[in-house]
């Protein structure tokens, strides 16, 4: 099957929603969403909707992928911080834009997944860790973005504080499903500038490793 003329249609519908940015519709462009998405829903690769993954996960709708992508401002000289890898697929376009995307997820087999489909498909710039990202990633901050593509009722402090001055961070707050919003952070001398971008309805950023057994495993 050909995708082209569903992505061409795609990105026409991501421009009239107001992805003006054309570096960001260029990298969405490049990446081969088909990849990420399950075999049964491969017919489904360039519908602006998220798709279920397995494990109670999705990947994200092409939309918001754009929107948080162009509101994270990325410079390609830049390491950016993700947590929520999930498929990968963020990850891919961030890697586009970027020096070095930072990745961490909770559910290894997931992780296993993106890490093997990121390598077929040739991102060399990207690292990758299963863990909590409440905790973020200590040891090479601090960052210049973070992005994080999960929902967390507040902004988590930790992640915060391994935002380099002047950096950006996107991410969706709100504790319930229906009432979360996109939400952009600039580190300032005076404290975090926050703007409200648009209501969004991402999965819960939930903290530690999923118990055994949650993972999908079978024994
Ligand atoms: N970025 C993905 C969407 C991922 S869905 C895309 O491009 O489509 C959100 C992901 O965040 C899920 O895989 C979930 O397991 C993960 N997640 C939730 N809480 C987390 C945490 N505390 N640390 C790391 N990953 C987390």
């Amino acid at each position: 099957m050909t995708y082209a003329p569903r992505k061409i249609r795609l990105i026409m519908e991501l421009r009239a929603q107001g992805i003006i940015d054309t570096r960001v519709l260029s990298a969405i462009e490049r990446v081969p969403r088909e990849e990420f998405v399950p075999e049964d829903l491969l017919d489904q690769s360039y519908e602006n909707t998220a798709l279920p993954i397995g494990l109670g996960q999705t990947i994200s709708q092409p939309l918001i992928v754009a929107m948080m992508t162009q509101a994270l401002e990325v410079g390609e000289r830049m390491m950016v911080l993700e947590i929520g890898t999930g498929c990968g697929y963020q990850t891919a376009v961030l890697a586009q834009l970027c020096r070095r995307v930072y990745t961490i997820e909770r559910h290894r087999p997931l992780l296993r997944e993106a890490e093997r489909r990121l390598d077929r498909l040739g991102y060399r710039n990207v690292v990758t860790r299963a863990g909590d990202g409440f905790k973020g990633w200590h040891e090479v901050a601090p960052f210049e973005r973070i992005i994080v593509t999960a929902a967390a009722p507040d902004v988590p402090q930790v992640l915060y504080d391994q935002l380099a001055e002047g950096g950006v961070m996107v991410l969706p707050v709100g504790a319930n499903p229906v009432d979360q919003w996109l939400i952009r952070l600039t580190k300032t001398p005076d404290g975090p500038r926050r703007e409200e971008l648009s209501p969004v309805r991402f999965v819960p950023m939930v903290s530690g490793l999923p118990a055994e057994g949650e993972s999908g495993h079978r024994h």
